[in-house]
């Protein structure tokens, strides 16, 4: 079984963003990029099923500027087998990730698509759910507990009042939650060996994808500056005293 992995160069997450002065985009110039944590967490499971002899190959792919050779670099140093960097320069949108993962699907005949639940910079959530109904597969998403075994992946998923647990036909598409595992460090020899791992260059192109936007970023703001909230009180009574009067809950 073949794992196709989706892998997005990101925002680091401990970077706090701004927004442009004239208001029409955040501002990504100079920030430090980052493998989306979503994705390191589909990464590592993948990985773990190659371990365990359940996949023959983990292929990592990506969307995104040249830069994103340095994110798939990770995944290699992870554990992945093989990359696949598709070109484009500009943001790109789930439902141009989601073509261009199918028609790579067919190129690479994968049994298995684990993406991350969402990216950090959109928040999109919508990749996996989209390429599932693009390739008519069973999906899972917010994986937070996987297994895979005779034909079949469970996955455990998170949802609002606890947990699912549902049996999804290969081939699927299972997008992943925070839960699932810790991903590994990769180790100095690891990321040696990364460098010599296959990184293959397909263009949106000849995979008869356009990778075009069809959504317009009209305007972004900063969240609104947060009032300074907190008091400290002297005594336990002094509380008392402003939950009565003050707050009057009491
Ligand atoms: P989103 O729907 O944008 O929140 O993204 C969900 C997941 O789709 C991510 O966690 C990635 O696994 C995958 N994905 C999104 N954009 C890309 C991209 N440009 N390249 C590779 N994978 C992506």
């Amino acid at each position: 079984m073949k794992i196709l992995v989706g892998v997005k160069r990101v925002v680091d997450h401990n970077v706090k963003v701004r927004v442009k002065a004239d208001g029409s985009a955040v501002d990504l110039d100079n920030l430090k990029m980052a493998i989306n944590p979503f994705d390191e967490i589909a990464v590592e499971a993948a990985v773990r099923l190659k371990e365990a002899g359940i996949a023959s190959e983990v292929v990592v792919v990506s969307i995104g500027p040249e830069k994103a050779q340095d994110t798939l670099r990770q995944a290699l140093a992870m554990g992945a087998d093989r990359a696949i960097l598709v070109p484009y320069a500009g943001l790109s949108e789930p439902l141009a990730v989601a073509k261009t993962l199918k028609a790579l699907v067919a190129k690479e005949a994968a049994q298995l698509v684990m993406l991350g639940k969402q990216a950090i910079d959109d928040d999109c959530n919508q990749t996996g759910q989209m390429l599932a109904a693009l390739l008519d597969w069973p999906q899972g998403t917010f994986a937070s507990e996987l297994k895979v075994a005779d034909g079949q992946v469970e996955v455990v998923r998170e949802i609002d009042g606890g947990l699912e647990t549902i049996a999804l036909a290969l081939p699927a598409v299972v997008s992943v939650d925070l839960r699932l595992n810790e991903p590994r460090f990769a180790s100095l020899p690891s990321i040696m060996k990364a460098k010599k791992k296959p990184l293959e260059q397909v263009t949106a192109e000849e995979l008869g994808v356009d990778l075009s936007p069809r959504l317009e970023l009209l305007s972004a703001v900063e969240p609104p500056v947060r009032q300074a909230g907190g008091v400290l009180v002297a005594t336990a009574a002094e509380l008392v005293a402003k939950l009565k009067t003050e707050a009057a809950v009491l």
